[in-house]
């Protein structure tokens, strides 16, 4: 994509090395989150993107989802719904495991949390190998509800995390 805003957003990402383990390039969102210009168009570029899906919520995985989650469901004049790490939701809460590109974990959602029939948006930062989308997705199923779109900042394509979400609409707004 020959925008502007997508040169600033790839210039604010910082590539750590062998960060939290040996071999993998991390990529840290750290420098776009504090600078004012590069997260604003980062969120409306994702907003652009999903060019009018009708959505009934936002739902942002923890805990890097949340900061553009939250930021993006303001954009779009929906609510945000948070998944989380185990053990973290006060309330009644539905578990789904998945395999990460550095370990395994699972993620939680309350049950309460979305109506049947919502159509939502599911948001992180990066989609590696997918298991962590997979497994949300897997919970927004579970309230009843459908993912209409999953909007991540970066695709590390390699991984090829977007075909285990198929087929379910997966927008990226920076591949590496
Ligand atoms: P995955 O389930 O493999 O798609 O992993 C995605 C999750 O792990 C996201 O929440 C990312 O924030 C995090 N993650 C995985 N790999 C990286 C990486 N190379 N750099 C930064 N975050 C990563």
């Amino acid at each position: 994509m020959s925008d502007e805003r997508v040169s600033l957003l790839r210039a604010r990402i910082r590539d750590v090395p062998n960060f939290p383990k040996d071999g993998i390039l991390f990529k840290d969102i750290t420098p776009l989150l504090a600078d004012v210009e590069a997260f604003r168009a980062c969120i409306e570029l994702m907003a652009e993107r999903l060019d009018g899906e009708a959505v009934h919520a936002v739902v942002g995985i923890e805990s890097r989802g949340f900061m553009f989650g939250a930021a993006l469901a303001d954009k779009l004049g929906v609510g945000f719904v948070p998944v989380r790490k185990p053990g973290k939701l006060p309330a009644a809460s539905y578990r789904a495991e998945y395999d990460l590109e550095y370990g395994s974990d699972a993620v939680e959602i309350h049950q309460d949390a979305l109506e049947r029939g919502d159509r939502v948006v599911v948001v992180d930062d990066l989609i590696a190998t997918g298991g962590t989308a997979l497994a949300t997705k897997e919970l927004v199923q579970r309230c009843r509800a459908e993912v209409a779109a999953f909007v991540f900042l970066i695709n590390l394509v390699d991984l090829d995390g977007v075909a285990k979400l198929a087929p379910s609409r997966v927008i990226a707004i920076l591949d590496y």
